[in-house]
């Protein structure tokens, strides 16, 4: 091939010129030292065109970059400055378009060169930017460059995912499965790996809590297997203590039911180079083959776990749903149901004296609008009711449940024993190993017998502390089996209403009893409250409770003390009532003596009239209408009143007064002022005075 060395001027020559080195993986950096030589033998062509040796500046940073970003590629950048500063006479790159394989990237450059006057040279010639034809030929091969790497990654991922629809792709496998000899997978032949996988399972199937199972395994002091996936031990089992990410990773991986699956997370390239990963819904998985290979629990178990997982989440969301039993009292907590909407109802508590009382409310499609609640639901006797409901139903199924349960402790027990004593046997069996190692190792060989000797004392103190980590248990264990013996779990049941109302039962362990035997439980309120209670089996039971009354209506007056209250209103003012009660001994329901207010209260409660609502009833008259009526002055009245010429009575103490307009006496125009004298002071007259006509 010849050069059109017509283009190379004196400017250029003045001017660097910049070799590109390019390789695009760490492999090929190795393995294609070829094309590296190809790339370096561009040089002596700057030197045959006539650049000195020294004046061709080599730029080879971005050795292990793909070009399909200048992002995170220093060596390309640099060139850009360099060029763009005027610095470069001409840059030389084998196949130039792939310095940079980005259109954008690479038409920039060729601007760039365009206006500084760069010469482009590749192994197929030289261009000039500058000039329309070389600029077409150089966008040209760029294009094509970007379009054979888009082909490419799009033939290799149709096959990747042609493979992986079929379930034959081989992907890395999680803990506790491998690739036997024939890339089948298989669960991991390693039993103790295979059994702590099997406990972390039946651990969550338990408790349903993904935090739980962590602290199970702390708590029991036992370790997890996890695959080292780089490094230089990639691909090694490791022992290490239980993280809740890997329970969570666990739980969330259908492999574990044995289902070949692929394309679970999706990666997105951001503006600034960094890659995003996303978990897709299944619809988008690219490849789901159920029962493709054995597993640790059933399909039926995955999908329950992740209903779990995605409920426990859900219980840290803004409506705090269906979520695992909290502290606080309400019994339904996660558990109620709107009646009218169909949410999920919250708790609210407020304090009644010295207890916390639940409410429950349906605010989910009102919170954000401001409006008033859909529902709010007193929560006391709803509670009562449902854990009597509840008592009713433990009863005949008590005694099974309960034996389940104590199998169960003991099962658990034995397992982790179990899995304990294999640490134990492990670490035994691996310092026999480093022993038996060093046992028949030339003992000439110095260096070797003493790096297996320290390896062997490193096993030896690995299994002293597997060791003394069982025995530690066992004794913990022991004093465990002491607490929960036989008896006092059967008493236990046979206690059970006992336990359920011992208020030192913690609220959380009643709404995890509630919790195995109650599915939902829906509220409606109308007269009454009404509670759909939809049991675990599939059964339902209604109640219906009377809608709970109010504070005072809680401490409401006997309706024989409300009688008489009736009857001596029909005389008397609030006070004059109270003082009468008192004085025979009657007491409000609240067990305390009684007052104007409380007769006020009665009377609100009960609908009774007051005494002033009765006079008016009677036709009796306000003093304003009274002396209209008779075309008098106030203070005549007044007068009148004193001198007993009239009858009337205040209507409360202290308050305004009503006369009855049929006893009026027409007025002398003298009276003796000592006509009525205990009338003079009708605040103090006594109760009966004012009434008696
Ligand atoms: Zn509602």
């Amino acid at each position: 091939m010849t050069l059109d060395v017509s283009k190379v001027s004196a400017g250029h020559l003045e001017r660097d010129a910049y070799l590109y080195v390019r390789q695009s993986t760490v492999r090929q950096v190795f393995e294609n030292t070829e094309s590296t030589e190809r790339q370096y033998a561009l040089r002596q062509r700057a030197v045959a065109l006539g650049w000195p040796e020294e004046r061709v500046v080599v730029i080879d940073c971005d050795l292990g970059q793909s070009g399909a970003s200048c992002v995170g590629r220093e060596g390309f950048k640099r060139l850009v400055a360099e060029v763009g500063m005027g610095r470069a006479g001409m840059v030389l790159g084998l196949e130039v378009s792939r310095l940079a394989r980005s259109s954008t990237d690479w038409h920039r450059l060729l601007e760039i060169c365009a206006m500084t006057d760069t010469l482009i040279l590749d192994e197929d010639g030289i261009y000039d930017p500058a000039h329309f034809n070389d600029r077409l030929l150089l966008g040209l091969k760029g294009t094509m460059s970007e379009a054979e790497l888009h082909i490419m990654r799009a033939r290799l991922r149709g096959g990747l995912l042609n493979k992986a629809r079929r379930g034959e792709l081989v992907c890395q496998l999680p803990v506790g499965l491998v690739y036997d000899a024939a890339f089948r997978v298989v669960l991991d032949p390693d039993k103790q790996v295979q059994q702590a996988v099997r406990l972390l399972f039946e651990t969550f199937l338990r408790t349903q809590v993904a935090r739980q199972v962590v602290k199970y395994f702390r708590e029991q002091k036992l370790l997890f297997p996890r695959r080292m996936r780089y490094g230089p031990h990639q691909g090694e089992v490791v022992w290490r203590d239980l993280q809740l990410r890997q329970v969570i990773c666990m739980l969330h991986n259908p492999r574990y039911a044995g289902a070949y699956v692929y394309g679970r997370h999706r990666t997105r390239k951001l503006p600034d180079g960094r890659v995003q990963h996303r978990t897709v819904p299944r619809e988008q998985w690219h490849a789901f083959v159920p029962d493709a290979h054995p597993g640790y629990i059933s399909w039926e178990q995955y999908q329950t776990s992740q209903q779990r997982l995605r409920e426990s989440a859900l219980a840290y969301g803004a409506d705090r749903r269906h979520g695992p039993p909290r502290e606080g009292p309400a019994l339904l907590q996660g558990r109620a149901i709107c009646g009218r909407c169909g949410s999920r109802m919250a708790v609210r508590y407020h304090r009644r004296g010295d207890q916390l009382r639940p409410d429950y409310l349906c605010q989910i499609h009102t919170l954000q609008s401001a409006e008033n609640p859909c529902q709010v639901i007193p929560g006391a006797v709803l509670d009562c009711a449902i854990g009597q409901l509840l008592l009713e139903a433990m009863t005949p199924m008590a005694l099974e449940v309960s034996l389940a349960v104590w199998q169960e402790i003991q099962d658990r027990q034995q397992e982790a024993d179990r899995l304990r004593r294999q640490q134990v046997e492990r670490a035994q069996y691996e310092a026999d190993l480093a022993r038996r190692r060093y046992l028949q190792v030339d003992p000439s060989n110095r260096l070797v017998a003493d790096s297996l000797e320290a390896d062997w004392n490193q096993r030896l103190r690995a299994l002293a502390e597997a060791k003394e980590r069982y025995e530690q248990q066992q004794l913990a264990d022991q004093s465990m089996a002491k607490q929960i013996d036989r008896e006092r779990v059967m008493s236990l049941v046979q206690d059970l209403p006992a336990l359920w109302n011992d208020p030192k039962t913690p609220s959380r362990e009643r709404k995890r009893m509630l919790g195995l035997l109650i599915e939902d439980v829906t509220l409606i309120k109308r007269e009454q409250i009404i509670a759909h209670v939809r049991f675990r089996g599939g059964a339902t039971r209604t109640l219906s409770l009377p809608l709970p009354l109010n504070a005072w209506q809680g401490r409401t007056t006997s309706p024989a003390v409300v009688t008489e209250i009736d009857a001596l209103l029909e005389q008397h003012t609030d006070g004059e009532v109270a003082r009468i009660l008192n004085q025979r001994g009657l007491e409000t329901g609240a067990g305390a003596p009684f007052s104007s207010q409380s007769i006020r209260w009665v009377r609100h409660a009960a609908g009774l009239r007051s005494l002033k609502q009765r006079l008016r009833a009677a036709g009796w008259l306000t003093t304003q209408e009274f002396s209209a009526k008779l075309g008098v002055h106030y203070s005549t009245l007044k007068e009148w009143r004193r001198k007993g010429l009239i009858h009337g009575r205040p209507c409360r103490e202290g308050g305004a007064w009503l006369f009855d307009p049929t006893q009026h006496h027409p007025a002398p125009k003298s009276t003796s002022k000592s006509l009525s004298p205990q009338q003079d002071h009708p605040h103090l007259a006594k109760p009966a005075a004012g009434g008696a006509v």
